[in-house]
C-alpha cells in the first residue's frame, strides 16, 4: 500500500534517500524531515558536498585509492615502504589498516572482489593493474592480501597469487581467526594491527 505524502517534493525527496544502503522508507522520512528543519545553507552544503565529490573525485593512478591529487598521499610520501604492498577492497579498508598505525607500506585497492553470483569478474577490478605494478616496479618484494576471508576474499586471493607467480615475490595473507568472515572494516584495530604483523606466506 502506497504511503500518502502532503507533498509531490516531500516524497520525492523521501524516494531519493531510501535508495541508500540500509535505508527504508521511514528512516528517509525522518531524515528529510530533518534535512527541512535545517537552514538553507546547511541544505545547499549538504547537497554540495555530494555533488562536489561525485563529480570532482578522482583515483590515485598508482594505488586507485580516493585522492585529490593524481597521486595519493601515501603513494607520493617518500617514508612509506615501496617494497611492501598491501592489496585491499576498497578504501575503508585502507582507511582502517592506516588507523591502526602498524603498517608502513605502500596499498592496492581492488574496487571490489571476485564474485561471479554478482557477476564480477577479473577485469572488473584493479587486478591487471596490480600485475603491471609488480612487473615494472622492482622495488616490490611482498605483496600481502589483506581481503575479507569470505568466498569471494579467497577467490581473489587465489586469482592473484596465480597472477603473480611468474614474477616470484612474496605473498602473504594477513592473519585471521578470530573473526571469519568479518569485513576489515569492521575488525577493531588491535586486531587487526596484529593480523598485519603477524601476516603468513600464502599458499
Ligand atoms: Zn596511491
Amino acid at each position: 500500500m502506497n504511503q500518502q505524502y502532503p507533498s509531490r517534493l516531500l516524497e520525492k525527496a523521501v524516494d531519493e534517500f531510501a535508495k541508500l544502503p540500509g535505508v527504508g522508507r521511514k528512516t528517509a522520512l525522518r531524515l528529510v524531515l530533518h534535512m527541512l528543519r535545517q537552514d538553507v545553507s546547511m541544505v545547499d552544503a549538504f547537497a554540495g558536498a555530494m555533488t562536489n565529490l561525485r563529480h570532482n573525485v578522482k583515483y590515485c593512478r598508482v594505488c586507485h585509492n580516493i585522492s585529490d591529487s593524481e597521486i595519493c598521499p601515501i603513494c607520493s610520501n617518500p617514508h612509506r615502504d615501496a617494497s611492501i604492498v598491501c592489496v585491499v577492497e576498497n578504501v575503508q579498508d585502507v582507511m582502517a589498516i592506516e588507523n591502526t598505525q602498524q603498517y608502513n607500506g605502500l596499498y592496492h585497492v581492488l574496487g571490489g572482489v571476485i564474485s561471479p553470483m554478482d557477476g564480477v569478474g577479473p577485469g572488473d577490478i584493479e587486478i591487471d593493474s596490480l600485475v603491471r605494478r609488480v612487473e615494472e616496479n622492482e622495488e616490490i618484494e611482498e605483496i600481502v592480501l589483506a581481503l575479507s576471508s569470505t568466498m569471494e576474499g579467497d577467490t581473489t586471493n587465489f586469482y592473484i597469487s596465480r597472477k603473480l607467480a611468474p614474477y616470484r615475490k612474496k605473498i602473504s595473507v594477513i592473519a585471521r581467526g578470530i573473526s571469519v568472515g568479518n569485513e576489515l572494516e569492521y575488525t577493531d584495530e588491535v586486531t587487526l594491527g596484529r593480523s598485519i604483523l603477524n601476516r603468513t606466506p600464502f599458499c
